[in-house]
Formats: C-alpha cells, sequence, structure tokens
C-alpha cells in the first residue's frame, strides 16, 4: 500500500453548483425552460448540481419526425455549405473551451487539462469535418459496356441516433454529430444520464450556429433520459444509423434490436487494452506511457490501459516504475491545478474497483500500489481511489473484463508471440501498445499474426487517439468506426450508378435478351 500525501479538501456543493450553472449559462443554455425534478450528481463531491427534466420514450417518436422533416431539406444543401455551419460551430466551440470543459470536470470528474482535452477533440473533428465536406468522394470504374459509365455517389443517409457514455459526454456525440451533418444527416442524442448539462452546452453552441445560418434546429436534438429514452431511440424505424458508445453490456442489447429492423449501427463498446513491453523497450517512455493510459482519467476511459504484459528480463523493474509514480500521483479536486486522477463516477464504479481487487487478490495477484479510498472523510457520496497495480501470476479471469477503474494488471512473457497470445485473449478488441526498440517485433505486433486490437500503437500507450484516424475495435468492442480516415461512409448511403449514353442496349457479361 502507498503513503500517499493528505489530500486537498473538496470544493463545496454551492461552489459546484454555482460554476456548473455559470457555465451551461455562458455556453446559451436556458436553464429555466429545462428545469425539472431529476438531481445531476457531480462526481466531484457528490453534490447535486443540476435538477432538469428528462424526456419520456413518447417523446422519441415526435423527435424524429421532427429530425426526419429537416432531412427532406438539410440533404440537398451543398456538402460545403453544411460544412460551414459545422466550422461556425467550431468556432463557437473554440470560444466556449473553458466552459464546456468545467463542465465536462463536474459531471464527468475529468481533471481541467483533460476535459480541455476532450473539447479541443471536438474542436478538431469540426476542422476535419469541414475538409471533408467538399470531399465525399465516390468511385468511378470503367464499364465492360461501350458507351456506359460506371459510377458511385454518396448520398446522405436519414436521421442518426446517437447514445453516448458518461466518460466522454461531448466528444464522441461530436465525432457522430460533426460529420453526420457534412454528410447531410440530422442528429437525434440520447446523451449520458450522467452529463446532461455537458449535452445542453454542447447542443446550445450548435444550435446557435445552426440558427445564425437559418437552418432547422430539428437537425440537432437531445433528449435527455436513461436507458429507456435510448431504448426507445434505438427501436425507432425512422433512425438510419445508430451510433452507441458505452458498455459491451449496452450493445449487447441495442446490436439486435436495430438488426430486427433492418437498421444500421455502428458499436464502440468496451475495452480492455494491454500494452507489452519487450526487452529492449525504453523504460522512462515506456513508464510514462503507461501511467498516462493506465491512470489517467482515473481508468474511465475505453482505451484505458488495463493490462500490462512484460518480457521476464524487465517485468520486476517496469512494475516498481510504474508503482513508483502511482505512489505519487495528486488525486483529488479534478478542477484544482496540478490534481492528475479525479474521482470515479459514482459508488458502483467504487464497488466495481474493490470487487476486482479482491477477485485478483484471489487469484493470486499482489497489489504493489494504491488499491484504496482516498478522501472519503471530507466526501461521503464521492469516491477518489489511488490508481492501483496488480503483478498477476498469469492471466485469469478478473483479467478477462472491463472494470471501470484504474487498475493495473502486470503479467510476464517468455517470446513474443506468447504475448501477443496474451494481448488478444480477451473477449475485447479496442486497443494495444507494444514498447520496444526492435523493429521486426514492433512490425510483427502491427502485422496480422499480431494484435487483433482496432487501434494497435507502437512505443504509445493504448489511450489518447487523434481524430485523424477511424476509431473503434473489433470483437465485443462492436466493431464500429467513428471519427477520421473514411469513417464517414457509414453516414452515408452509397448508389452505384450505371449510366448509358451508347444508343445501344449492350447487357452485362455478354447476356442476350432481343425482344
Ligand atoms: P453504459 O453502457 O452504462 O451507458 C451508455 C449509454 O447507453 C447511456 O447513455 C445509457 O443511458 C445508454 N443505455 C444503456 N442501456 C441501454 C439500452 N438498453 N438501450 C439504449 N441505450 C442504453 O456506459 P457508461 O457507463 O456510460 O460508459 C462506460 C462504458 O462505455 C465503458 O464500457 C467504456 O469502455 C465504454 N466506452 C466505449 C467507447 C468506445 O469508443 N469504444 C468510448 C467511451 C466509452
Amino acid at each position: 500500500m502507498s503513503t500517499q500525501p493528505r489530500p486537498a479538501v473538496l470544493p463545496s456543493a454551492e461552489d459546484l453548483a454555482a460554476r456548473a450553472e455559470r457555465a451551461a449559462r455562458a455556453c446559451g443554455v436556458d436553464l429555466d425552460a429545462h428545469r425539472g425534478e431529476r438531481e445531476g450528481r457531480s462526481p466531484v463531491n457528490g453534490a447535486t448540481i443540476s435538477t432538469l427534466a428528462w424526456s419520456e420514450a413518447a417523446d422519441v417518436r415526435e423527435a424524429v419526425a421532427r429530425a426526419q422533416e429537416a432531412f427532406r431539406t438539410w440533404r440537398s444543401v451543398p456538402a460545403p455549405a453544411r460544412g460551414a455551419v459545422v466550422k461556425r460551430f467550431g468556432e463557437l466551440l473554440a470560444e466556449h473551451k473553458d466552459d464546456l470543459a468545467t463542465l465536462v470536470s463536474l459531471e464527468a470528474g475529468k481533471i481541467t487539462s483533460e476535459a480541455r482535452g476532450e473539447v479541443q477533440e471536438m474542436i478538431d473533428i469540426c476542422d476535419f469535418a469541414v475538409g471533408l465536406s467538399r470531399q465525399l468522394y465516390g468511385r468511378t470504374m470503367p464499364s465492360e459496356r461501350p458507351g456506359h459509365r460506371l459510377m458511385e455517389t454518396w448520398h446522405p443517409l436519414g436521421v442518426v441516433g446517437v447514445v453516448s457514455a458518461f466518460n466522454f459526454p461531448v466528444a464522441v456525440w461530436s465525432w457522430n454529430t460533426a460529420v453526420a451533418l457534412v454528410c447531410g444527416d440530422p442528429v437525434v442524442w440520447k446523451p449520458s444520464e450522467k452529463t446532461p448539462l455537458c449535452a445542453l452546452a454542447a447542443n446550445a453552441l450548435l444550435l446557435r450556429a445552426l440558427t445564425e445560418a437559418g437552418h432547422d434546429a430539428a437537425l440537432s436534438q437531445v433528449l435527455l433520459g436513461g436507458p429507456e429514452v435510448g431504448e426507445a431511440l434505438v427501436a425507432d424505424a425512422g433512425i438510419a444509423l445508430l451510433s452507441a458508445t458505452g458498455s459491451t453490456r449496452m450493445g449487447r442489447q441495442v446490436g439486435p434490436v436495430v438488426a430486427e429492423r433492418f437498421g444500421r449501427s455502428l458499436l464502440e463498446l468496451g475495452g480492455n487494452n494491454a500494452a507489452v513491453v519487450a526487452p529492449s523497450a525504453d523504460l522512462d517512455l515506456t513508464t510514462r506511457g503507461i501511467v498516462f493510459a493506465a491512470a489517467g482519467t482515473a481508468g474511465q476511459r475505453c482505451t484505458t490501459m488495463r493490462r500490462v504484459i512484460a518480457h521476464t528480463s524487465v517485468v520486476d523493474e517496469v512494475t516498481e516504475r510504474v508503482a513508483a509514480a502511482y505512489r505519487q500521483l495528486p488525486v483529488g479536486d479534478p478542477t484544482a491545478e496540478g490534481t492528475l486522477v479525479g474521482p470515479l463516477l459514482d459508488r458502483r464504479s467504487y464497488e466495481a474497483f474493490t470487487d476486482a481487487i479482491a477477485k485478483a487478490q484471489a487469484a493470486g495477484g499482489e497489489v504493489v500500489a494504491g488499491g484504496g479510498r482516498e478522501l472519503a472523510d471530507e466526501a461521503e457520496d464521492a469516491y477518489y481511489v489511488r490508481p492501483t497495480v496488480i503483478r498477476m501470476p498469469s492471466q485469469s479471469e478478473v483479467m478477462h473484463s472491463e472494470t471501470f477503474a484504474p487498475i493495473l494488471y502486470v503479467v510476464s512473457y517468455d517470446d513474443l508471440a506468447e504475448a501477443i497470445e496474451l494481448n488478444n485473449a480477451v473477449p475485447q478488441g479496442l486497443s494495444s501498445s507494444i514498447f520496444t526498440q526492435d523493429q521486426a517485433e514492433a512490425e510483427l505486433f502491427c502485422s496480422p499474426e499480431g494484435s487483433d486490437c482496432g487501434i494497435v500503437n507502437v512505443n504509445i500507450g493504448t489511450s489518447g487517439a487523434e481524430i485523424g484516424g477511424a476509431f473503434g475495435g473489433e470483437k465485443e468492442t462492436g466493431g464500429g468506426r467513428e471519427s477520421g480516415s473514411d469513417a464517414w461512409r457509414a453516414y452515408m448511403r452509397r448508389a452505384t450508378n450505371t449510366i448509358n449514353f451508347s444508343g445501344e442496349l449492350p447487357l452485362a457479361q455478354g447476356v442476350t435478351f432481343d425482344v
């Protein structure tokens, strides 16, 4: 167990509520219009910081119908003009970066720097989408028939439903929305019930960009509420693409419902990400890479590093270096300067943390750093834990599931094939890393015989992806891809056009059918 410095006192309930209100109003949220019965809690100190009205499942149909109506006009607005709205949205995000980041910290518990990073990611995806609005390219293929042209065109798909998780309360929506809008699709968003102010604030900024340019506000709608509102959205046949980010448990429920109605789904689900540390790894860089990926966001990222698979020649040193760094990490108020580890979301997250540690110990694991709760005296309903390193005798059952908390399991390996097998041995397939100076090892890890994940990194941790690449993972992570590269194709429908300018009617494959 660690000897931590005494943590600072947490901010008062009144202080947090006032900060939340100021930030939401600054983004243009009419709080009075949204006032209701549902209390929103801050993980920073457990205090209520919002009291808002939630939608009901019955409201979903009407919202989707409004979006479908808005689609009829929006699909014909030229894509670069749609991009201009997203450009303005990006400017407003930059202007209100601190306001939105404050809400991310207060509702999701992210430290200020990561909360600002999340908003920066929104700005970045707006930039990307603006460029994309002039690059929604289709291909032209040579026709086998004379006097014919064969080509693909990409058209707006329809209404996109977005269901999002608490831990990226605004960025994930913006990855979907910036791209969906330039692709010609309206969005109906069911954000996490844990982060309603973030959702209202982000959407208020987009509504400003839309209405300033004279577009329909129904192009971007938010439905606050719990899973039942999400379920209604998922089941609504008016949702052409359902993009759901959250736990694998949620994806297991959502996927079949969308498939049943032949809708399109894009699933971004749980991760269980590992780093392989090879004998040649630069251990300074490796330690920093591991600590950020494993302890950052208090272990509450889908890409959080949860397993280290280190060569037997370096496993002791890597474990001790990471444990030493963990003992020093400043845990506390995420909005205070210098804090690197904020709170867990809630009591359930804390219970999952203690439960996983107990299971790991029962499987022979040794807690090398962390393992306990901090700041408990100051705030009963706030759950701060010291990031935890557990040395495991071998990969065991507890390491196969995602515990959304900062627990890092360390196992050893003898040869790289074994390390890759351990990396791939879990049901999830989101992110992975190898730390090595040996190019052949790095190449093997990135090859078809290497990591089976959607994200495969070399000499960098598992988290902190850039928006330019397609983001997502395989297996129980759901297989969806969002954000950059050609992920936009999921938001459009493809038409293959054959245009005959020959004046004859030759059939393909030499078929004759003379009448
Ligand atoms: P969660 O699954 O509890 O909730 C996510 C969202 O789904 C919420 O808005 C919730 O209301 C909604 N929901 C739950 N059940 C539903 C149902 N049956 N139908 C429709 N909607 C439903 O997840 P969480 O605790 O908010 O977030 C943490 C999880 O999200 C982790 O597993 C993490 O790995 C995952 N995540 C994945 C990615 C990714 O890109 N792969 C990104 C962020 C978070």
